[in-house]
């Protein structure tokens, strides 16, 4: 047994074993006071004379001042992008474009630990997450859309590819550096511009990435990065000189910018998460469904847009599959995002605890059963510990909606049919998960399934070679893989 936990530390069940403190070291990241907008390749005050400051959300200490962006600097930042575009971008080679993108990809790598450092420091993710998933990914997808620069004539044969021009990119705080990776390189493969707005309370691992492209040579206005809340994005989707508008959010937020661009002709990608099964069979190898199930909602927080928040199981297993999954969840360390053994870390921000809170009150209103592991919480910051509801109804508010946070709810069924009436039984489809060792049951489930990515005997695995999307109010548009590079490109026949 090691030394003594930190206060911030889960109190150890006696099925834990305790773990040393290993917390990362933080200075490889020398943080700025200031930050303005990055706006044709330089940092610039913004006209609106307005910062806000950003904060951990494990600790509330604030790390810096960040711009907020009003409606001139939106406009200043879109003319950027056009003039870059019309300028020397669109005219590059395809290869030459290629070379900054396989650039900004080993720059990633380059300051992985940095750039971990930053975004489990500024959204509270473990460091674990942000070391092996988040940054791998982000230059991962910098690399796959490089390769794809000068070969979209093969990639769309016949159809004669051409870039749109300035794309107006919003994206969340879930994934931030991820998602910002997401938006940008399929759009620059494709010889566009873009402005960029990261969400209000991440915005740190985006004006990094400011300077790794500077580091990369990439010509002045080919990336904008507008910081700033809700109001900035509202007046990035309603520029009038935007040829693009992709977002990631919120289905609310997703649904007005679609009334907003109607008719204009703005190609539109939407995708805005939701409710997604986990559905387990009662022949699955069980150990491991309870460790896709665990992955499956508390990755991140549960804070995924496709996080397996509603677990359907056949009846058959439900009490062994129940009990084990409870124990599994004493095993899981909450506490400082910055440590290497902590695999729960800090919620996003007080507007996100609030509505978990609210939603997990609405389940315990509606007399669902509620199971937390035994864990003291730390006193500042933003909390919340691993959560199960069983006994959950279908009709119920923690069966429905997007809690976006640790919480599982826990359903049953007796037959496939039902498994797949059950959970296409939501307005959303963005993701599914399905456990079982019959490959004829995969395929005969994936097919009925309505949601964008089904997983068979995993959860919560991206690649970025395989598209991503919704179906319904999940949104529509694919991000990642081939069917990526469409919604960045016009064909002329
Ligand atoms: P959100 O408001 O939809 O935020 C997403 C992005 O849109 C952020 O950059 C946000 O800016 C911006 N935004 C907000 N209002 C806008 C508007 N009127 N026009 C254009 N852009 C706008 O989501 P949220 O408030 O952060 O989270 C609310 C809920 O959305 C969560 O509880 C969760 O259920 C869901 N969500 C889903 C995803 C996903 O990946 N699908 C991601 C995040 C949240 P600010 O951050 O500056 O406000
Ligand atoms: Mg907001």
């Amino acid at each position: 047994m090691a030394a003594k936990s930190p206060a911030t530390r889960a109190v150890p069940s006696p099925l834990e074993w305790e773990y040393a403190p290993a917390p990362e070291a933080r200075d490889i990241l020398a943080l700025e006071d200031r930050y303005g907008l990055y706006i044709g390749g330089e940092q610039v005050a913004p006209r609106s004379r307005k910062w806000f400051p950003t904060i951990s959300p494990a600790t509330e200490e604030h790390l810096a001042e960040v711009a907020l962006a009003g409606p001139r600097d939106v406009d200043l930042a879109v003319q950027a992008a056009r003039g870059a575009f019309e300028g020397e971008w669109s005219a590059l080679r395809p290869a030459e474009r290629a070379k900054y993108l396989f650039r900004i990809a080993r720059l990633i790598q380059e300051r992985s630990r940095e750039l971990a450092v930053a975004e489990s420091l500024n959204g509270g993710k473990p460091i674990k997450e942000s070391r092996d998933v988040d940054i791998p990914l982000a230059a991962a997808h910098f690399f796959y859309y490089a390769g794809w620069a000068d070969k979209l004539e093969y990639a769309f044969p016949n159809r004669k590819p051409r870039p749109l021009g300035v794309a107006g990119q919003i994206i969340p705080w879930n994934f931030p550096l991820l998602m910002l990776s997401w938006k940008i390189a399929p759009a620059l493969a494709c010889g566009n511009t873009v402005v960029l707005k990261p969400a209000e309370t991440t915005p740190l691992t985006a004006l990094i990435f400011t300077d790794i492209c500077r580091q990369a040579g990439l010509p002045a206005g080919v990336v904008n990065i507008i910081t700033g809340d809700g109001s900035t994005g509202a007046h990035l989707v309603k520029h009038p000189d935007l040829d693009k508008v992709a977002f990631t959010g919120s289905t609310g937020v997703g649904k007005a910018i679609r009334r907003e661009l109607a008719g204009t002709g703005v190609k539109l990608t939407l995708e805005l998460g939701r409710k997604a099964a986990n559905i387990i069979f009662d022949d699955c190898a069980l150990d491991q469904a309870v460790e896709g199930v665990v992955h499956g909602i508390y990755f991140n927080q549960g804070h995924v847009c496709c996080a397996g928040s509603r677990l359907l199981v056949q009846e058959s297993i439900y009490e062994p599959l129940v009990a084990k999954l409870k124990r599994r969840l004493r095993t899981i360390r909450v506490g400082d995002p910055l440590d290497k053994n902590t695999d729960l870390g800090a919620i996003n921000s007080r507007m996100q605890l609030d509505r978990i809170r609210e939603l997990v009150a609405s389940g315990e209103g509606d007399g669902a059963e509620m199971y937390q592991p035994p864990c003291r919480l730390p006193e500042r910051g933003y909390w919340f510990a691993p959560t199960v509801f069983t006994n959950v109804a279908q009709s119920s508010r923690i069966a429905q909606e997007e809690i976006f946070g640790p919480v599982l709810s826990v359903l049953t069924f007796r037959t496939p049919e039902e498994a797949v009436e059950k959970a296409n039984n939501t307005p959303y489809g963005l993701s599914a998960g399905v456990w079982t060792e019959k490959g004829s049951r995969i395929l005969w489930m994936a097919e009925r399934l309505r949601a964008g990515v089904v997983w068979a005997n995993t959860f919560n695995r991206f690649d970025p070679t395989s598209p991503f999307g919704g179906y319904k109010e999940s949104g529509f548009g694919r991000e990642g893989g081939l069917h990526g590079l469409e919604p960045y490109l016009r064909f002329d026949r």
